[in-house]
């Protein structure tokens, strides 16, 4: 999995520096405009759960789908398998804080905390490692990012499917507003988020979508992440 993606970030870069001039095939014969690739980031919030996350996992596996996971610290213990199966699969882990605690109008002190124990232990599993942080509720004060040391990460798309629990809203709400380069908000922690987020993965990828970590949906759009920039897709940061 790890070869395929590598492969289709150089693909995309070889593109950037010029597939445009590449306009007649080496076989000679008429060449079939492509069309752009189209990226889109799905992530998860509030995990890791023993159940809903392994099916989940197994899911995006057999599917070649790459996810974001924006966890929660004090829902790692006993599930620290399912952590390292994520980076192992290629997915990409971040920090959705220590217990959901609400940051806007947290002082700096409260903040670190609830921050910095999770992202200790990222550490502790993962490596040494940037754990981009998506704040609880996607709330902060625009002058509380300047504390961010790493990436913030809000969303495009967002089903409510923490609210819904039902599959066939989840998948018509997706389906409705989704567009190349957005980053879609599920919860790995409800079971019908789960069927829903699988049939997304099938549907777009039969209209030519391919699903990318956040950080990989960046830099294929040639954006660097900067420190305590809220993004909400390729191509749009928070105000
Ligand atoms: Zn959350």
């Amino acid at each position: 999995m790890r070869g395929r993606k590598l492969a289709l970030l150089g693909m995309a870069l070889v593109c950037l520096a010029g597939c445009g001039e590449t306009a007649v095939p080496a076989g000679g014969g008429a060449e079939i405009p492509a069309e752009a690739p189209k990226y889109v980031a799905l992530t998860f919030d509030d995990g890791p759960r023993r159940d809903t996350t392994a099916r989940l996992l197994d899911g995006l596996r057999q599917r070649g789908a790459s996810a974001t996971f924006f966890l929660l610290g004090e829902q790692i213990a006993g599930n620290e398998d399912l952590v390292r199966r994520m980076a192992a699969e290629g997915h990409q882990v971040g920090n959705h804080s220590w217990s959901h605690a609400r940051l806007q109008g947290a002082s700096r002190a409260a903040v670190d905390s609830e921050i910095g124990r999770t992202d200790a232990l990222l550490r502790r599993l993962l490596g040494e490692g940037t754990y981009w942080v998506r704040p609880p509720y996607g709330l902060l004060d625009p002058q509380q990012r300047a504390w961010f040391t790493v990436p913030l990460v809000h969303w495009m798309v967002d089903p409510e499917d923490w609210r819904l629990r039902d599959a066939d809203k989840d998948v018509a709400a997706v389906l409705r507003a989704v567009k190349p380069g957005d980053i879609i908000l599920m919860h790995d922690t409800v079971p019908a988020s789960v069927d829903a987020a699988l049939r997304i993965v099938d549907t777009l990828q039969s209209q030519g979508y391919t699903f990318v970590t956040v950080e990989e949906l960046l830099h294929l759009a040639g954006v660097t992440p900067e420190a305590g920039v809220m993004y909400r897709s390729a191509t749009v940061s928070a105000a």
